[in-house]
């Protein structure tokens, strides 16, 4: 695809008008001012390919939804009104246990297909039954970074649980993605394990070469209660101790970190993942993002699962982590447009390990998004990276690319049958509502 007159908004905040992007195959192989089907070099290629108009759009590099729980779109607005511990013991949990491998690969497509048409291009998942969601990345065409969640007790040898075996089992899927599907190590959080498991998974992952995922500090119960449980240690520092940070690792949430967690964490390859929206849903907290800033602490950004936002919309979670920030520090130059887009894309993908995306320039990966400026709302237009994060929604977002593919235009998804994902979304409510109403 030749995308003609187009205006290029970068993760390093630079704006280029009336720009020409070449895609070829998977990859960006020109971006320019001047019309490669006048440079000899593209000439071909540029003749061969479909023609864009970029005129009223921006491009974007596809956002990175750094923390999420795809298949939990299944469980959307159930139990709505409960307090966070009767939520998750209540209905939760109950119903996640019903949940086959089949459904939350119906799961995990309604989630991609959400995440998509809000221009999401890559993400993060912690979950079970990843075989699963990875049937559904690879066959949407989506890339993903997935985990097996591990929790569990002293009883528990990791070799021998399901996670193991899952992961395993995932590894060889991603063998044959084409990078598509990266597989990390999962660990829920220092509270759901003991420290012989743990230190298990670290083992696991520094053998097999894996990232971690974990959850860090979300809550102040959580934080608060570790410290009695450790001689007065924070998670951080708790994991610390136990080497997992010497595994790259993306840590969700970091409601609570202190300053002595951001000393330590600052010393390796962490990427911290703010959650505002599910931070502030379900009562969390605010993160303190100017503190982890100043500790050269690089931020992600994610949505979480659907159930505790309940949207995977990182248009809307970029506005979000803009307006509460700058209201927490009173400051409305705190997070300008170009970090806020750093966030959401570039240290993204640096928390997968993937080096090839997150920006728009020849030679690296087509995950790209266009973003439709002719809507009432965006005009008029002084400087279009001021209306992105401002005042654009997701339906102003026309097309989704990954790796050079199509996979969200106007509407459809090519790689998606959206009727039936619906309906097996519906089906799956339905089915399981009957079982609990049996069960009680
Ligand atoms: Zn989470």
């Amino acid at each position: 695809m030749l995308f003609s007159n187009i205006t290029v908004f970068n993760s390093d905040g630079n704006i280029m008008p009336k720009h020409f992007v070449l895609v070829e195959g998977e990859k960006i192989r020109y971006l320019g001012r001047q019309d490669p089907r006048k440079l000899p070099e593209f000439q071909e290629t540029a003749a061969a390919e479909e023609i864009y108009d970029g005129s009223d759009k921006v491009m974007i590099p596809g956002f990175v939804n750094a923390h999420c729980h795809v298949p939990m779109t299944l469980l959307r607005g159930y139990g709505e009104g409960l307090a966070l511990h009767d939520w998750l013991e209540k209905r939760i949990y109950p119903f996640e246990d019903l949940l086959t491998g089949e459904d939350m690969y119906w799961g995990s497509l309604l989630g991609i297909a959400e995440m998509l048409q809000s221009g999401v291009t890559s993400f993060n998942d912690m979950y079970m039954c990843i075989e699963n969601i990875g049937r559904a990345v690879v066959e949407s065409g989506i890339k993903a970074n997935l985990s097996r969640s591990l929790a569990g007790g002293p009883q528990d040898k990791f070799k021998l649980m399901a996670a193991y075996r899952e992961t395993e089992r995932a590894l060889e899927m991603s063998a044959a993605s084409h990078g598509l599907l990266l597989i990390d190590a999962g660990l829920h959080a220092e509270y759901s394990s003991v420290a012989s498991l743990t230190g298990e998974l670290l083992d696991y992952a520094k053998e097999r070469k894996l990232r971690m995922q974990v959850h860090l500090s979300e809550t102040l119960k959580e934080h608060e209660e570790c410290k009695l449980r450790h001689q007065g240690k924070t998670p951080t520092a708790y994991f610390a101790d136990l080497g997992l940070f010497d595994v790259p690792t993306v840590a969700a949430h970091g409601v609570y970190l202190e300053t002595g967690d951001l000393e330590i964490l600052r010393n390796y390859d962490v990427t911290l993942c703010h959650c505002p929206t599910s931070n502030l849903k379900l009562g969390s907290g605010i993160a303190r993002l100017r503190a982890w800033k100043e500790h050269g602490i690089r931020i992600s950004l994610g949505t979480d699962g659907a159930s505790s936002n309940n949207n995977l919309n990182m248009l809307e979670e970029i506005t979000m982590a803009s307006y509460v920030q700058k209201g927490l520090e009173r400051d409305p130059l705190f997070l300008s447009t170009a970090e806020l887009l750093q966030m959401a894309s570039f240290n993204g993908a640096l928390s997968q390990g993937r080096r090839d995306t997150g920006n728009l320039a020849a030679g690296l990966a087509a995950d790209l998004t266009i973003v439709d400026f002719s809507a009432p709302h965006m005009q008029p237009v002084y400087n279009p990276a001021d209306n992105l994060f401002t005042t654009a929604q997701s339906s102003d977002i026309a097309l989704t690319m990954v790796n050079g593919k199509v996979l969200y235009r106007d509407g459809s998804w090519p790689t998606l049958d959206i009727e039936q994902i619906i309906w097996q979304a519906r089906r799956i409510r339905d089915e399981k509502l009957e079982l609990i109403q049996d069960n009680s």
